[in-house]
């Protein structure tokens, strides 16, 4: 997904919500261990084993988020993007992004669906029960 289309024909309210540690599960751990000094698995691309680790040194590989950098708790746009995954089906989309802020160390949450999104999943079984129906007035190739 490019950056315009995180960004543009967005038709219902970005949810957002910050707090102190990861919203999402990616990471928890490793953050609790962080802000308790406990040391927390090298990245492997770069060693092995366990380290103590500020901050800095922890989230050093990760990237801004060149969409939303502010922090939702103070506003700096100090941050890094450690979470981001996005769902595309039929032209609808949903995503959902967390960034780190260097400065407060406040996680910054964001979601977004379209209001009309479905699931691959759900168009798929949508699709098995019309057909079970006998509605062949969806075909197949639309999917
Ligand atoms: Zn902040």
């Amino acid at each position: 997904m490019s950056l315009a289309d995180v960004t543009s024909n967005l038709r219902a309210p970005i949810v957002t919500k910050v707090a102190d540690k990861p919203t999402v599960r990616v990471h928890s751990v490793e953050w609790r261990k962080i802000m308790a000094g406990e040391p927390v698995e090298i990245n492997p691309s770069v060693g092995h084993g366990y380290r103590v680790m500020s901050v800095d040194e922890w989230s050093a590989r990760w990237k801004p988020n060149e969409a939303w950098p502010e922090c939702l708790q103070c506003g700096s746009k100090n941050s890094k993007e450690h979470h981001f995954t996005q769902t595309w089906c039929r032209g609808k989309k949903k995503w959902e992004s967390e960034c780190l802020c260097l400065d407060c160390h406040s996680f910054s949450f964001r979601s977004y669906c379209d209001p009309d999104f479905k699931t691959p999943e759900d168009v798929e079984k949508e699709r098995w029960q019309a057909l079970v129906k006998g509605d062949t007035s969806m075909p197949v190739d639309a999917i």
